[in-house]
């Protein structure tokens, strides 16, 4: 080649000291303006065009090679791979192509290749079978006792008849005469030769004669499985268990998918929970309040005396260490806070009232306003959010 060699940088309309990403976006732009079927009346020059781009990207975007170029100019890269002119385009850069043009449009279609091939380089893969999701919900007693479920779920099983290798019994899969077995073809594509996979035998490399008539050739039947899941004690809405193995057979010899189980659970009458803490709130009469009392509470499943103090304020929180749920994880179990809620009557009965209003001469009445913050109100708050 005796025509001149544009600076790679100026292809790109680049600085010298361009990043990583400017270089990425500057291909990415060229790539997309100089696309050959988005100029279908100047093919030529576009696809010049974007072999140039491509070329100055290639070694652009490898440090090497740019380090190379930055002190050489086109003589190291050329000499770099002892031929004449410009090294061949290394179309290693392609793989990360789709990753830069993915959003405009597929990089198969510039380049000619069919669906899903950049990684399936020929040989047939083994492929890991899908990941299932199975939901269930629980009960908020449920989720804090944990729970064996037995679960039904529908999932691609390996086929018997064939032994998963989608042949008809007795026979076996044939070498793909269009790719002779090596599972691509080359493909030559205006100035690029690219191997892509075989349409006939989608990478393979061998084809089907007689398929199998139980799985169709597919190698894998649809079956309902029955299973037992364990749900660990104190789990909360949004947590999945993992059944490693349980998911959908692989094709090819590749492994099995896991089976998640996502977990809802229902509220509870009157516990809230904030992780493995539980919360709940108790109303206690003035008398209670003021004289001090002893009260059951609930807890899961059981109940707790709670000594209140005289003189406790309304909205006060008692925590009761560990008699909170249980960790899923096995970190030991949160604990119970619960927040008394003195009630003032509504209604009062004739002797009520004069009893009160006895109790009433005995009070210093002081109504100034409180100082701010200084009440317990604040500290509730933040506990009870
Ligand atoms: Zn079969
Ligand atoms: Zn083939």
């Amino acid at each position: 080649m005796a025509t001149t060699k544009r600076d790679l940088y100026e292809v790109l309309s680049l600085s010298r000291s361009a990043s990583g990403d400017e270089i990425k976006s500057a291909y990415r732009k060229a790539a997309l303006r100089w696309h050959p079927d988005r100029n279908p009346d100047n093919k030529h020059e576009a696809e010049e065009k974007f072999r140039e781009a491509t070329e100055a990207y290639s070694v652009l975007s490898d440090a090497q090679k740019r380090q190379i170029y930055d002190t050489y100019g086109h003589a190291g890269l050329s000499s770099a791979t002892g031929g004449p002119g410009f090294p061949p385009v290394d179309f290693s850069v392609f793989e990360g192509l789709q990753d830069i043009l993915g959003d405009f449009f597929q990089v198969d279609d510039v380049f000619g290749f069919s669906g899903g091939t950049r990684r399936g380089r020929g040989s047939r893969r083994a492929q890991r079978g899908a990941d299932l999701r199975y939901d269930v919900t629980l009960s908020f007693e449920e989720a804090a006792a944990g729970k064996k479920l037995r679960i039904r779920i529908p999932r691609a099983e390996m086929c018997d008849a064939c032994s998963g290798s989608g042949a008809k019994p007795g026979t076996s899969p044939v070498t793909c005469n269009m790719c002779e077995g090596r599972g691509q073809v080359r493909h030559q594509q205006s100035f690029l030769v690219i191997a892509r996979t075989c349409p006939q035998c989608q990478g393979s490399g061998r084809v089907l004669r007689d398929p199998c008539s139980a799985c169709r050739g597919a190698g894998r039947v649809e079956r309902e499985r029955s299973l037992e899941v364990e749900i660990p004690a104190g789990v909360e809405t949004g947590m999945r268990v993992r059944l490693p193995g349980e998911g959908e057979a692989g094709s090819n010899g590749g492994p099995r998918g896991d089976l998640y189980v996502l977990v809802e659970v229902r509220d509870h009458p009157f516990f809230e929970r904030k992780g493995s803490d539980l919360f709940c709130t108790i109303p206690i009469t003035i008398s209670q309040a003021a004289l001090g009392a002893e009260i059951r509470v609930p807890t899961m499943g059981s109940e707790e005396k709670l000594k209140i103090p005289d003189g406790t304020q309304s909205g006060h929180v008692f925590r009761l260490k560990g008699k909170g749920l249980p960790s899923p994880h096995g970190h030991g179990k949160g604990d119970l806070h619960v927040r008394v809620r003195v009630v003032i009557p509504e209604k009062l009965t004739r002797e009520q009232k004069r009893l009160l209003e006895e109790l009433a001469a005995t009070f210093d009445q002081d109504n100034r306003p409180a100082q701010r913050n200084s009440s317990l109100f604040e500290k509730v708050k933040d506990i009870f959010g």
